[in-house]
């Protein structure tokens, strides 16, 4: 191991000491963040639009909410734990104009920060907490007394004080006690981006898409497509999350394990000289341009390529099939809906 793991003992939650820490947002980050800090003796404030759903939630769980600009206003540290597509517009219209002089300035993902969407001003200290996992987790596994790792960064430290309180916020939603991990902004943003794109999201995606249309139009069943590609899928990554491939493989057959060595490197052939492209688009900004250009024109791009994967076949008939397995908690994706309907389900779907 070559990094440097910062555990409780390296974090000092008194770096926050008499400070007041507005976490801006109360989503899937957002309250785990603003419960785990309360919960450590951080003074925690949220800060919501007015009229926002999450207000009453957040009052319900014991939190002071207070709108964006008074939040901010109030704040020496201040978490922006709203979705990334909305951070410059929340960030000039109601934190910018509010911020303490020497006031922390913290994200969760560097986007906005990598590609220069939010310039913060050279007064501002400017750090990250980005945590390993969804909101859900970081909440559940904070409450059973663990911790999910975490990456932390800092870019700005006018007040010499930045990495400190970046530390310690880590070890306010807990995440000391896994251990955390140094980085940049750039190669936070680069490889949390990279990482969605060539295999969690989209390479994981697209292959259980051609495996399925593969079985499918060789004239094999639909419905035992789905079983053998998307279905089992489950499984197997299960298997190399607790044990990693030599854990997959000493549980799967020989037979099984004799196929992965010989077919799967058929199966990427020319995978990871695209994946040194989708890599490259990232890291010279053109992905990034891209994807604002799309937003700023209203976002139909985007809502067209949702349109036609939703409607692939394997979307159909796996619908169907997990509608009869109630033990695998099934959940159903309303037309148009950016996010899973049931509340358990929106947590549990964002990565
Ligand atoms: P989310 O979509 O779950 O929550 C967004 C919340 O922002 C909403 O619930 C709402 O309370 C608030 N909000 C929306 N519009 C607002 C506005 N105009 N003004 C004020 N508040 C508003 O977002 P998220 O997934 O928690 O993402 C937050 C940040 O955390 C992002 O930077 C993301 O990249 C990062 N992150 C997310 C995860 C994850 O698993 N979800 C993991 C690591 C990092
Ligand atoms: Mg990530």
């Amino acid at each position: 191991m070559t990094a440097k793991m910062y555990y409780d003992a390296d974090a000092d939650l008194s770096a926050l000491d008499g400070q007041t820490v507005a976490v801006i947002g109360y989503g899937s980050q957002g309250h785990a963040h603003a419960l785990n800090l309360h919960e450590s003796g951080v003074n925690v404030i949220v800060g919501l639009a007015a009229g926002s759903k999450s207000w009453p939630l957040a009052e319900a769980a014991g939190l002071t909410v207070k709108t964006v600009a008074e939040a901010v206003k109030a704040a020496d540290v201040v978490m922006v734990a709203v979705p990334d597509t909305i951070q410059k517009a929340v960030y000039d219209n109601d934190i910018e104009p509010n911020l303490k002089p020497g006031a922390l300035l913290m994200f969760a993902h560097g986007f906005n920060i990598r590609f220069g969407r939010i310039k913060p001003a050279a007064g501002t200290d400017v750090g990250m907490v980005a945590p390993k996992g969804p909101g859900h987790l970081l909440r559940s596994v904070y409450e059973q007394g663990g911790g999910v790792p975490a990456l932390f960064a800092v870019e700005q430290d006018g007040t010499g004080t930045a990495r400190a309180r970046t530390l310690a916020y880590a070890r306010g939603i807990g995440s000391t006690r896994a251990g955390v991990l140094e980085t940049t902004f750039k190669e936070e943003t680069e490889t949390d981006l990279f990482g969605e794109q060539a295999l969690l999201c989209g390479g994981v995606s697209a292959l259980v898409k051609a495996a399925f249309e593969t079985l499918v139009e060789a004239g094999y069943q639909p419905e035992l497509a789905y079983f053998e590609t998307m279905h089992e899928l489950k499984l197997i990554v299960d298997l190399m999350y607790r044990g990693g491939l030599n854990y997959m493989r000493f549980s799967v057959s020989d037979t099984a394990e004799f196929g992965d060595y010989v077919s799967g490197p058929r199966v990427t052939e020319g995978s990871k000289a695209a994946m040194r492209d989708v890599l490259t688009d990232i890291q010279t900004g053109a992905f990034a341009e891209r994807w604002i250009a799309v937003q700023e024109a209203g976002g139909d791009e985007f809502r067209e390529l949702r349109a036609r994967d939703r409607g692939h076949q394997i979307e159909q008939v796996g619908a169907d099939l997990r509608s009869k397995m109630q033990f695998l908690n099934p959940v159903v994706v309303e037309a148009g809906a950016a996010q899973a309907s049931t509340s358990k389900a929106a947590g549990e779907a964002r990565k």
